[in-house]
């Protein structure tokens, strides 16, 4: 016989962007108890320190600014660049849904707008969703845990780090959680898992990403991957698990990345010898990150104008970058060359604008950039309904996942992550399963 110290409808597993946004979903039914066990809000999750870029086709946002777009041509984008079409119906879920969320989450009033000026490779119009001021997304999980303080019937339990799921009968009856030194075993109708990837476990990324070499480590600590082995345990499968999202963009010494669309406003790349190496454009930031780890030193100096630094200075990134001191300004291109340690005339042919693009002027930015890992992109299998599935692909009964706990959208490599996927599944799979919940 089960003993309980208490009882609730859901207990979501993490209060980050998933955990938030499945709550927020599934306190709309009012006789519904939700409880979120959040390991440690100190730090954040993921999304708080993201830039709270929101990718969504077909919204309101983008119909005013003329852009036409639809959730299918969003899938369509984002099985193009992961070619993993096995998970079709789990991106084709997920973006369904992204432009309700987009336009709920204004709706509660965040200030959102498109991103018309935040350019990304693989996305075949602007679909980024940013707020008003681009303050990132510790704005945007404030505004959300503001919501959910709101609701009498969720409890947002801080410092209480879910240690175990309790299996009654082969169906999970509920958990167990490490409060103040003391286990509780908290009785739910469904469990849902939240708590992000394992990025922050340096012992599964050496396990399932040991190709990625010694990136620097751009997420928090709290993504250890608490919440795999319990799945796993009751035979839940993982895939695509040596796939992050991985930046190209990390400025070097100061772990702060410039601005993904700098590349797209002129920006170029030369490595240690001054020999500019890829087609700037051409890259994501996460596909860029392998590039940089084959060059000379793992790293390469990106260089850009007034210009360029116009277009994308009022990104958080750029504003960080220009807090920490990340980005030195040369005045002339003697002062850019000597800066690199090269002869002016070579640094002159390396800047030079590929075809139908603008050349580079005087003042110049100069940042050495180097690979990082954010978050894990592999996880569970689940049903595009957010249940975590066994090896037939059946249910576990009383069992979800979503965000960074499942598989994401990227495929089996981390070149296929494109940009805004990351919090597409979060407050996607979010969405999707508390709207579930509610419904009883
Ligand atoms: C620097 C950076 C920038 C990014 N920028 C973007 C962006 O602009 N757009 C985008 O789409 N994506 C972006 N991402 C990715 C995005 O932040 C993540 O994909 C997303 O936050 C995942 O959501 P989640 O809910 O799964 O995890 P999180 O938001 O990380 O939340 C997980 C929560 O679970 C908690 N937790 C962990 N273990 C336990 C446990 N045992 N018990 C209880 N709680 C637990 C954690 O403390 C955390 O609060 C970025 C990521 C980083 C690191």
């Amino acid at each position: 016989m089960t003993t309980w110290d208490s009882e609730v409808d859901v207990a979501v597993v993490g209060g980050g962007a998933c955990g938030l946004m499945t709550a927020l979903r599934a306190a709309r039914n009012a006789d519904l108890v939700v409880a979120v066990f959040e390991k440690s809000s100190r730090e954040g999750c993921n999304a708080a320190i993201s830039s709270g870029s929101l990718a969504a086709g077909g919204t309101r946002f983008q119909a005013a600014a003329g852009i036409v777009d639809s959730p299918q041509a969003h899938a369509d984008d984002i099985l193009r660049a992961s070619g993993d079409e096995e998970w079709r119906p789990v991106v084709e879920a997920v973006c369904a849904v992204a432009p309700l969320l987009v336009e709920w989450i204004a709706d509660t009033g965040y200030p959102v707008e498109i991103g018309a000026d935040m350019p990304r490779a693989g996305m075949s119009v602007p679909r980024l969703h940013t707020d008003v001021g681009r303050l990132g997304g510790g704005r945007l999980i404030r505004h959300l845990r503001a919501l959910v303080d709101g609701h009498d019937n969720v409890a947002f339990v801080d410092e209480a780090p879910v240690a175990e799921l309790v299996v009654v009968d082969d169906r999970v009856a509920g958990v167990v959680v490490s409060q103040n030194g003391s286990l509780q075993r908290v009785r739910a109708r469904a469990v849902v898992l939240a708590a992000d990837g394992f990025a922050g476990s340096p012992a599964l990324v050496k396990e399932h990403l040991a190709h990625l070499g010694n990136p620097f480590y751009g997420g928090v600590s709290t993504s250890t991957g608490d919440a795999l082995p319990w799945a796993l345990a009751l035979g839940a499968q993982v895939r695509n698990m040596g796939a992050g999202l991985r930046s190209g963009l990390v400025v070097v010494d100061h772990g702060t990345r410039v601005s993904p669309a700098l590349q797209f406003n002129g920006a170029v790349l030369l490595d240690t010898t001054g020999r500019r190496f890829v087609d700037e454009e051409s890259k994501g930031y996460s596909s860029l990150a392998g590039v940089l780890q084959a060059q000379p030193g793992e790293r390469a100096a990106m260089v850009w104008d007034a210009t360029a630094m116009a277009a994308t200075r009022t990104s958080e990134m750029m504003r960080e970058c220009l807090a920490a001191g990340a980005i030195r300004d040369l005045a002339t291109l003697p002062e850019l060359a000597a800066a690199l340690a090269l002869p002016v005339a070579d640094v002159e042919r390396a800047i030079a604008p590929l075809p139908g693009r603008r050349p580079l002027e005087a003042p110049y930015h100069l940042a050495w950039v180097t690979h990082g890992l954010l978050t894990t992109q592999g996880g569970l299998v689940v049903s595009p309904a957010g249940e975590v599935l066994d090896a037939t692909g059946t249910p576990i009964p009383g069992l979800f996942a979503g965000g960074g706990t499942a598989c994401g959208l990227a495929g089996p490599s981390s070149d296929g992550y494109l940009s805004g996927n990351g919090l597409l599944a979060a407050f996607g799979t979010g969405w999707i399963i508390g709207d579930r919940l509610a419904e009883g």
